[in-house]
């Protein structure tokens, strides 16, 4: 590395750091205790890690605390199904507008009977669904092997997780059923919904899901295995609807503040995503009433400013990041 690149580095590396101590005090929020697992979480629990598109590591605190994906696996199964059935096929199944309400709410698009989105619970479980009907059988493992090859780590899921929310998920048993109703989705429901509590249940911890942010911004190839890992024309689907529907109904408040592809998970998880630049994640399990990590949001809207990420920045320093390492 040359000393100007060495030096940008050790710098992004204190700012981790100064983000941690500007945070660490900060305990406002609940962890989620409606999947009764995730109530076990140490709420202190916070890491920080930063991975640039050229595979460098930035991070502090518990990075390596592993934690589930929750919501986070929702814009890499809906990468997935576009691969699989190509987009036109999945837009009859999903649509790509904001909400505006909780990601759980049970609620289809007037008119078309469409989710709203992939985000929300509803297109999530519509996402798993067409997953199953084109990979049957296979579809864990293929999903498992996918967010592994992203992560650069064979990752695995937290059982005691899954058999919890499978045993209490019944709203997502109402929207699937709801879903099977208006025919948004193939007769096998219950395969579909298996198969959404499962990914939600994968094991990640704060580095691997910045290395997974680090895989799209580096145009769908995981910065430091070099495998590409989802097709370059998706990775463009999968940040828009992050940058619009990624928080919920947080979305358009994190597009003003933040303004960069993003997405939480309820176990405490926040990615952001800049494009061809780097990727911010953050692990704190105290969530607002949006079900969005407190700490996670307190860390991105800062490194936003701080990096000048925020896509409509006039300074949009972020942007040129990596030109200034060059
Ligand atoms: N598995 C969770 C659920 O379906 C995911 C929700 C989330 O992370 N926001 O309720």
């Amino acid at each position: 590395m040359t000393e100007a690149r060495q030096e940008r580095s050790d710098w992004l590396q204190e700012l981790v750091e100064s983000m941690y101590e500007k945070h660490a005090s900060n305990n406002a929020g609940e962890v989620a205790t409606y999947i009764p697992e995730l109530g076990k979480a140490n709420p202190d629990d916070f890491g920080i890690c930063v991975v640039t598109a050229d595979g460098r590591i930035h991070e502090t605190g518990e990075s390596d605390k592993t934690f589930t994906i929750q919501s986070i696996s929702k814009p890499f199964a809906y990468g997935m199904a576009l691969e699989a059935h190509g987009p036109d096929e999945v837009s009859k199944h999903v649509g790509v507008e904001p909400s505006g309400d909780a990601f759980n709410s049970i609620e289809l698009e007037p008119g078309t009977n469409r989710p709203f989105n992939p985000m929300i619970n509803a297109g999530a479980i519509t996402v798993s669904a067409l997953l199953y009907d084109y990979y049957r059988d296979e579809a864990f493992e293929q999903l498992l092997g996918r967010f592994s090859a992203a992560a650069g780590r064979a990752l695995s899921i937290d059982q005691s997780v899954y058999e919890s929310e499978s045993r209490t998920g019944h709203r997502n048993r109402a929207i699937g059923h709801l879903l099977l109703n208006f025919g948004m989705v193939p007769e096998d429901i219950d395969a579909a919904l298996d198969l959404y509590f499962k990914q939600c249940s994968i094991l990640v911890n704060c580095r691997d899901l910045a290395i997974m942010g680090a895989t799209l911004s580096n145009l769908g190839s995981n910065p430091i295995t070099g495998m590409e890992v989802f097709d370059i024309n998706r990775v463009k689907d999968m940040l828009s609807i992050m940058f619009t529907c990624g928080m919920y109904d947080y979305s358009g408040q994190w597009a003003y503040k933040v303004g960069v592809p993003a997405k939480s998970g309820v176990a405490g998880g926040v990615v952001a995503v800049v494009n061809r630049q780097l990727s911010i994640a953050s692990y704190s399990p105290r969530l607002d009433p949006r079900g969005n990590s407190s700490r996670g949001i307190d860390v991105c809207v800062d490194l936003a400013n701080e990096l000048g990420l925020h896509a409509f920045d006039c300074m949009n320093e972020g942007s040129s990041y990596l030109k200034a390492l060059l």
